[in-house]
């Protein structure tokens, strides 16, 4: 588990400086996929995996920046921020540095000790993660505020303008203003948000199929393709429709015929999930668990058949969960082809069914998964209760 007061003691023994320490943590999407360049919703909760940065000054004029996941220092001159990503880990803090000297927040040097237990690469976001801890340390150390969704902007302008990934808002958005035992449904067009309770007797139990299918980069070229084509179709009946976002399954019946049939597939998925993203905030906040685990197994359906983003492990990982006690709902999470699932289980159960999940997916795919228990977690802040100064 990522421990503040261990990475301040090694901040302190590396650097010879108290730091000031802050975390941001991972995140799952429990609803809501390719919904966000729709301009529709989505509904993360941020996970208790979480990045954490340890920040002090340094008057050598140096950004010294350390981190205990790679045991790999990387320096630059505060003065000469780098221009563009060299594929290293230190793309992601410096992005976020440089993305804030160029809104007029320099600094003149520090030292950054960084640690996560989000697991690196496996869609639970440490990028976000990472982006979001180090804004909260140079921010402050600069004592300068931004509110939470300004924040957020600024670390995803970083992974878009610095690191040079195409990622929507929502990562860095849940990471920043995530709150415990939460789920949280943005609206992706105007980022106004709603809260919806997670029962404290639900675990978010996130199962890696360990599989990433090369074809992802190019699916999601076409996907996005496909989805701007139904919209404009749509947009020629009915000029206020900028996005799916603004349509209905109506318009899919009267004009469907005129577009390809992979574009009105794809548009289904992302019409009915968006209303199905609502409803499903509708549940938790009504306490309603099956209409939450229904609404879950009709999102993996659509995104299996319609959306065509599945693939045969990631729908052999929730066919197995679904004859499993405890499970509530099961889906395929993230951008598809791979990845994790999202299961929510009771949590009394939760331990058993990772275990059993394991065990029926190794047997079912020749393939171990790593399996997490999780729960809703509160958003970035800065730890300072744990520590005993
Ligand atoms: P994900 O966000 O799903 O975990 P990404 O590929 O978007 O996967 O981001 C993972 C990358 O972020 C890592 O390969 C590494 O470069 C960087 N990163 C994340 N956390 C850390 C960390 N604690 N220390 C250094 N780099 C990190
Ligand atoms: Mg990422």
């Amino acid at each position: 588990m990522h421990d503040p007061e261990a990475l301040r003691s090694l901040h302190l023994s590396r650097f010879k400086a108290e730091p000031e320490i802050f975390a941001a943590p991972g995140r799952v999407n429990l609803i809501g996929e390719h919904t966000d360049y729709a301009e529709g919703f989505v509904m993360p909760a941020a996970i208790d995996f979480a990045t954490l940065a340890a920040i002090s000054p340094r008057t050598d004029g140096k950004i010294v920046i350390y981190s205990e996941n790679f045991r790999e220092e990387h320096i630059v001159e505060a003065a000469a921020l780098p221009t563009e990503a060299t594929q290293h880990w230190s793309d992601y803090p410096l992005g976020v540095i440089a993305i804030l000297a160029g809104e007029g927040h320099r600094t003149t040097g520090f030292s950054l000790s960084l640690y996560g237990d989000v697991p690196l690469g496996s869609g639970l976001s440490s990028s976000a993660a990472i982006e979001v801890a180090t804004a909260l340390a140079v921010t402050s150390l600069l004592n300068v505020h931004y509110p939470g969704p300004q924040l957020a902007r600024l670390c995803q302008r970083s992974e878009n303008e610095f690191v040079r990934s195409s990622c929507g808002i929502m990562d860095q958005f849940i990471s920043v203003n995530g709150e415990a035992n939460h789920a949280l449904l943005l609206d992706c067009r105007d980022l106004s948000f709603r809260l919806a309770p997670i029962p404290a007797n639900v675990a978010l139990v996130i199962a890696n199929t360990m599989v990433k299918h090369s074809v992802a980069g190019g699916e999601y070229t076409s996907r996005r393709a496909e989805v701007e084509e139904a919209a404009s179709v749509i947009a020629r009946h009915r000029h206020e429709v900028r996005f799916l976002r603004d349509a209905n399954v109506d318009d899919l019946k009267k004009w469907g015929s005129e577009m390809s049939p992979n574009a009105l597939k794809r548009a289904r998925h992302v019409i009915t999930e968006n209303s199905r993203t609502v409803a499903a905030a509708d549940a938790l906040i009504h306490h309603d668990l099956k209409e939450l685990g229904r609404l879950m197994a009709e999102a993996h359906e659509s995104y299996s058949k319609d959306f065509e983003a599945s693939c045969a492990e990631a729908d052999t990982m929730v066919m197995l969960a679904n004859k499993l006690p405890g499970l509530i709902g099961a889906r395929l999470t993230g951008g598809g082809f791979g990845g994790c699932t999202i299961n929510l289980v009771e949590q009394e159960q939760a331990p058993k069914f990772a275990e059993a999940l394991a065990g029926s997916y190794a047997d079912a795919t020749g393939i171990k998964p790593q399996i997490h228990i999780c729960h809703a977690s509160s958003g970035a802040h800065k730890v300072t209760a744990s520590l005993s100064h």
